[in-house]
């Protein structure tokens, strides 16, 4: 359902801009507004639910959608493994940096990245 207090669910109804990289029936990618990374994408399904915690098994296909549109739309920018490669991260509650509480899944890459994450 879609929640109008909601920043990402306002996004997908057209009601604020975004720099679109991708849609289809149940997803759609776009670029962070304050990206950490030369390219920094956020896949971010249709459906409204906050965060991974509520990955239900009836998610089961919409969360491996997802995944695969990282990949997609992490390509579409050169991203390969040649390319330098990508990292993916879903922060999942505001003591790891969720600040948006609509599932997404960060796209990160264009620069060298340390490990582990901050
Ligand atoms: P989180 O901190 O929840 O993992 O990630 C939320 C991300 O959404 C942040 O990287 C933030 O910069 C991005 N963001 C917040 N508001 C907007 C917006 O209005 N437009 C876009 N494109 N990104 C946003
Ligand atoms: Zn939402």
């Amino acid at each position: 359902m879609v929640q109008t207090d909601c920043i990402f669910c306002r996004i997908i109804a057209g009601k604020l801009p975004a720099m679109m990289v991708h849609q289809d029936d149940l997803c759609v990618a776009f670029r962070d507004i304050n990206p950490q990374a030369p390219v920094h994408l956020l896949v971010v399904p249709r459906e409204h639910f906050a965060s991974l915690d509520e990955a239900t098994p009836e998610r089961r296909e919409l969360l491996g959608h997802l995944l695969l549109t990282a990949a997609r739309v992490a390509n579409a920018e050169g991203l390969t493994e040649k390319g330098g490669g990508y990292r993916t991260v879903i922060n999942t509650g505001a003591g790891v940096g969720q600040s948006v509480f609509h599932l997404h899944v960060h796209v990160l890459g264009g620069r060298p990245m340390g490990w582990p994450p901050g």
